[in-house]
């Protein structure tokens, strides 16, 4: 029997909990060959100041096959992810986000795609209908710069909805473990055979994004520290340039 695991990130979701898990066991107990496949949710509460905890104890007492996670406080995404795909069991594992913008019909043709051969299965968002012009040219800008810098050909637009086979998440379990993570980026790099499936992605079910602009911002400069010592080296230059001024200056000032 194979295992299919789900990795779910939630912060404040109480609104969409109930329906994802509708939607998402639904389409995987008609989707599954469920003499071939079974399937476990795992849900990652990333520190919610919400109703998320009761409903995701809910879940699990009602299901033996959700598993919750609960963490301490808000640890950003990309902490929930890593600490899904830690606790994951399954044979193929799919992180995706509690909004419904990652619909979950899709999984049955990333299985596809691992049964093919791919380790890797990026889901690449064709339309964001949550996203305005700001939104889709800050992240253009980004690709951009972090192509530009790290050297690396990125693809552009994948999201944090993506499967990995086992093996693929034991290199993540084992060789990735800073604190600063860009999962999207490492599921590129570390070899093994590559699908990019494009989706839509559409509105949030409810509630709002998580994400304020300062926090993109930030996620955006550790993304690029990540991948590029240029920042750094920017910064050492510049901090030796005004080093050689101040000195300048200061001998100037007493009179040499
Ligand atoms: N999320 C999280 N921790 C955070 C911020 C977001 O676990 O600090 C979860 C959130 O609950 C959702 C997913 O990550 O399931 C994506 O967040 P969101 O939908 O707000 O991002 P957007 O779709 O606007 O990029
Ligand atoms: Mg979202």
């Amino acid at each position: 029997m194979n295992l299919l695991s789900i990795v779910v990130s939630v912060y404040n979701e109480e609104d969409s909990l109930a329906r994802f898990c509708e939607v998402t066991s639904g389409v995987l107990q008609t989707s599954l060959s469920l003499d071939e496949w079974e399937y476990e949710l795992i849900f990652v509460n990333d520190g919610s100041a919400d109703k998320s905890r009761e409903i995701l104890d809910g879940f699990a007492e009602s299901d033996k096959r959700c598993r919750v996670i609960h963490f301490s406080r808000n640890f950003g995404h990309e902490a929930a992810m890593i600490a899904g795909i830690d606790h994951a069991k399954g044979d193929f594992i799919v992180c995706m986000d509690a909004d419904l913008q990652n619909p979950p019909e899709l999984v049955p043709g990333m299985m596809e795609k691992f049964l093919n051969g791919s380790d890797i299965v990026l889901m690449a968002r064709a339309e964001n209908k949550d996203a305005g012009w700001v939104k889709k040219l800050t992240s253009g800008l980004f690709y951009g710069v972090l192509n530009f810098l790290s050297g690396v050909k990125f693809e552009r637009n994948v999201s944090d909805f993506f499967g990995i086979s086992k093996r693929a998440a034991d290199v993540l379990r084992k060789d990735y473990r800073e604190k600063n993570r860009y999962l999207r980026g490492y599921i590129q790099q570390i070899g093994f055979s590559k699908t990019v499936m494009e989706y839509v992605a559409p509105v949030r079910f409810a509630g709002e994004s998580k994400y304020t602009m300062k926090s993109l911002v930030r996620i955006a400069m550790n993304t690029l520290n990540c991948f590029s010592v240029t920042p750094m080296r920017v910064g050492a230059v510049a901090a030796g340039i005004s080093l050689v001024m101040t000195v300048l200056s200061f001998a100037y000032y007493i009179g040499f």
